[in-house]
Formats: C-alpha cells, sequence, structure tokens
C-alpha cells in the first residue's frame, strides 16, 4: 500500500512518519509513504502558491494551478489515479471502519490545505472523498493526514506484532477496550484484579468482556448500537442499566 501526502510542509510530514512503527514499517517495505510539496509545482517566478480570496475576507487560498500539477505529477509517476482524501473539517469525520475500508486501496493521496484552505475548483476536480479528524479547526492538514495514515497503516498485516494487536483495541468492534495493568501486582496500594492472575483463560475473557461492555455503557453508549452483541453481552448490559437506575 502506498500513501502520498501533498502538501506544503513535507519536512513535517517526514519527520512523523520516519519515527516508531510507521518509520519500522517504512523500512521493511510493509507501506510506502511518500511527502510531495505542492510549492515545487508553482508556476508563479516568485514560488507564490497563494493568493487573496476573490470577494473578500481574511487569509488566504491556496491556488488550484500547483495543486492541480501536483496531482498530475504524481498521477503519472504511479501510472494510475489515486483514491485522492482531502483532510477537511468538512468532511466525514474518521471512524475505525472507514480506516479498515481504506486498506482497499492500493495508493491513497492525502491533500492537506493550509491556511484558509484550497481553491474550490481544483478540490471539485481532483478529490474522491473528503475526511474530518473531528469538529474542530486546525491550522493545516498535515497532522489530520498523519492520523488518517497512522490509523490505517497500523491495520497492514506486519505492522504491529499480530493481528491481535488492533482487533483487541478500542473501536475495532465498537467497543472500548478494558482497562490493563502492567507489573507490579501492587502499586499505590492498588492491586491487579485477581482474575488476570488466576491463568484461568475463560475467566479472564468473560471478565475482559464484561468491562468493555461496562467502559463502553458508561464512556460511550453510543457505540454500543454498532457493536456485535450476543444474547449474554445483552443481558449483562441489561443488568448494568438496571443497577444504575435503582
Ligand atoms: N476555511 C476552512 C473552513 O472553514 O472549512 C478551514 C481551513 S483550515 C484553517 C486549513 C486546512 O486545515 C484545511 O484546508 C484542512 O486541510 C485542514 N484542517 C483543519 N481542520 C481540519 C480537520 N478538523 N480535519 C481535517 N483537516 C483539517
Amino acid at each position: 500500500m502506498r500513501f502520498d501526502i501533498l502538501t506544503l510542509f513535507p519536512e513535517m510530514c517526514e519527520s512523523v512518519v520516519s519515527e516508531s512503527i510507521l518509520g519500522r514499517a517504512r523500512e521493511k517495505g510493509l507501506v510506502e509513504i511518500n511527502c510531495r510539496n505542492i510549492r515545487k509545482y508553482t508556476l508563479d517566478k516568485h514560488r507564490r502558491v497563494d493568493d487573496a480570496p476573490y470577494g473578500g475576507g481574511s487569509g488566504m487560498l491556496i491556488q488550484a494551478q500547483p495543486v492541480y500539477d501536483c496531482y498530475r505529477s504524481l498521477c503519472e509517476d504511479i501510472g494510475k489515479k489515486p483514491h485522492l482524501i482531502y483532510l477537511s473539517p468538512q468532511g466525514s469525520v474518521l471512524t475505525q471502519q472507514r480506516a479498515k475500508e481504506l486498506l482497499e486501496y492500493d495508493n491513497i493521496a492525502l491533500l492537506c490545505g493550509h491556511y484558509e484552505g484550497i481553491d474550490e475548483r481544483v478540490l471539485e476536480e481532483i478529490v474522491d472523498e473528503e475526511i474530518s479528524i473531528g469538529d474542530y479547526v486546525l491550522t493545516g492538514g498535515e497532522l489530520p493526514a498523519i492520523i488518517v495514515a497512522d490509523c490505517v497503516c497500523r491495520m497492514i498485516p506486519g505492522v504491529l506484532s499480530g493481528e491481535d494487536s488492533f482487533t483487541k483495541e478500542s473501536h475495532y468492534a465498537s467497543l472500548l477496550e478494558e482497562p490493563q495493568y502492567t507489573r507490579p501486582e501492587v502499586w499505590h496500594e492498588k492491586a491487579v484484579p485477581e482474575v488476570l492472575l488466576s491463568g484461568h483463560h475463560a475467566n479472564i475473557e468473560s471478565w475482559r468482556r464484561q468491562r468493555q461492555l461496562e467502559r463502553t455503557l458508561q464512556k460511550r453508549p453510543d457505540l454500543l448500537e454498532r457493536a456485535d452483541l450476543d444474547r449474554k453481552d445483552r443481558d449483562y448490559l441489561k443488568k448494568l442499566t438496571e443497577e444504575e437506575t435503582e
């Protein structure tokens, strides 16, 4: 799978994607992540890429030409059109489910706006999808692009130590993960739940499932509507809700 981040600040993206788990995944050839500098494609003799918006208003807009030429050069390099995502506060908010679906694309281009954004006309021509990372506004699309790449890449086989590393985590199955503990067994007079030291796998699994249901009900009850729950889970949730209302 290949990601191309189209940005005015390639160093900012490169510094993050070359570190830690993503950096190692790139080194191992499990994923390719490139950063392409939009400014390199401007035809302006002063290398400008932005201008004031028509109709007035504050801030500057990235012009259509350098973005379009940057995109065209990427298409030529890879020999096809990538799935182009524009990072925008106006897009659909990123979910784990959407990140899973994005794994189906071989080539994803992540277009980062900056300043006031990008001239609408080029967006109309090249954007396949708009993704937001939340209902708030940032100064640029670089952090959101890295977030999308990170979230998708960690589900590529081999990037993490095993599938469990992401399938058992919060959001994968629309539940939050249970609390977890590591050494020492007692810290600040708080002991690790005994069941986790018992070695009894069935009991541990059942304890984990119950904590997941409890946490999700407490912190994000909206997720439960999408979760895959069996009869036992539903009975447990019913019991918890009844206890709460007593
Ligand atoms: N004028 C735009 C608006 O009101 O919709 C906001 C522009 S924002 C200041 C500059 C750039 O940051 C955007 O083009 C986008 O690429 C990025 N950005 C800001 N907030 C974002 C968010 N929540 N999710 C994804 N990208 C975001």
